[in-house]
């Protein structure tokens, strides 16, 4: 079922949590809302579930308004960050819930239940473990029982908030794959609450990028990442180089060191921002050219295939970061304080108020 979102404003009090928000969720995408605390992720969720109402706009279920349809009339599914299951119940009884209390006309029969829950725990992998009771299962497991049990009443929508919040780095990782597998298996929209960039990366086919209540970009994790819509996606998403530089005619300049700069070709003297993310810069061990950086290691460090460079220059008082694949180790000498060029491949500058 797809979803679609029309200006929609929510106020506490004084307090604007969404300003005129409108996208769309076509059917069948995982959607990450993804933005730091308090900018309006979980209310926009709620709205959309109906556990929270608008002041003003309009949420569409399939071309159908459904801004004041009731929450059970909706046919979503949730799971939240702190598991919800019913602690006095099995996991089979807790996946069984929501059919068992549907009402009498619409209630499968015991032995209906009792096959579509073995379905269920099957397709979360955790058929074994029926008979236990919430307190005997680890979070992760926990997580995909709830997810076993949001699927159960068969949701046109699955709206998950923040569903691995709670859990350990290892397991997160384990369980975002796994929901991504489960997702392609199932094809239900489902829109995925998170404030974790690398979680939205690794899961979402799209990523709405929110910020104080507002849409900051819409688009796919590459494009996200590889062509971020303002200066707060930049930050936001994967770690990046910042430098203070000045527009003048399609060049930044930060210091005495320009990069191109051509969508500004006709801006004259403007104070910007200049990206640039650690993998887009070169280092070589000599003074080649003039399009260099003269710099020191300060530090290395080594996450897998990947070194970590943090070097010394002129240009500013912050560290430059570089990411360089370990196999140009041989080709430096990387000790502390020794002499390396560097040279960005790809940046990016935003004009700054003045
Ligand atoms: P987090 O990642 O911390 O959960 P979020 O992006 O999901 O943040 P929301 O929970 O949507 O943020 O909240 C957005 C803003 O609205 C916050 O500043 C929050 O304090 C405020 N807010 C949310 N619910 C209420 C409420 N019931 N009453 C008053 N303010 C609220």
């Amino acid at each position: 079922m797809s979803i679609e979102v029309k200006n929609i404003n929510k106020r506490f009090g004084q307090f604007t949590a969404l300003d005129n928000v409108s996208l769309d969720f076509p059917t069948g995408e995982l959607v990450a809302l993804l933005g730091p605390s308090g900018c309006g992720k979980t209310t926009l969720l709620r709205i959309i579930a109906g556990l929270e109402q608008p002041d003003d706009g309009n949420v569409e279920f399939h071309g159908e308004d459904a801004t004041h349809v009731h929450v059970r009339q909706r046919q979503v599914g949730f799971v939240f960050q702190h598991y919800a299951l019913f602690r006095h119940m099995t996991v089979f009884d807790n996946v069984a819930f929501g059919l068992t209390v549907r009402p009498k006309d619409k209630r499968p029969g015991k032995a209906e239940i009792r096959n579509r829950v073995h379905e269920l725990l099957k397709l979360v992998q955790l058929d074994w473990l029926a008979d236990r009771y919430p307190d005997q299962l680890s979070g992760g497991q926990r997580q995909r029982i709830a997810l076993a049990r949001a699927l159960a009443v068969e949701p046109k929508v699955l709206l998950l908030d923040e569903p691995f919040g709670a859990l350990d780095a290892k397991v997160r990782k384990d369980l975002r794959r796994w929901l991504r597998r489960l997702h392609d298996d199932l094809h239900i929209t489902s829109i995925f609450v998170t404030h974790d960039q690398e979680e939205a990366m690794e899961v979402a086919d799209r990523i709405v990028v929110l910020n104080k209540g507002r849409i900051e970009q819409i688009g796919s994790p590459d494009e996200v990442y590889n062509n971020p819509a303002s200066p707060f996606v930049y930050d936001f998403i994967g770690q990046v180089n910042q430098f203070h530089s000045r527009v003048q005619r399609g060049q930044a300049k930060i210091g005495d060191y320009s990069v191109p700069a051509p969508e500004f070709a006709d801006v004259d003297d403007s104070a910007a921002i200049t990206y640039i993310r650690p993998h887009d810069i070169e280092l070589q061990a000599l003074p080649g050219s003039s399009d260099l950086i003269e710099t020191y290691v300060d530090n290395v460090s080594t996450a897998g295939a990947v070194l970590r460079i943090e070097l010394k220059h002129s240009l500013s008082d912050n560290l430059i970061h570089v990411e360089l694949p370990r196999s140009q180790e041989r080709h430096l000498d990387l000790t502390r304080g020794a002499k390396v060029y560097a040279r960005p491949t790809a940046t990016k500058t935003f004009l700054t108020a003045e």
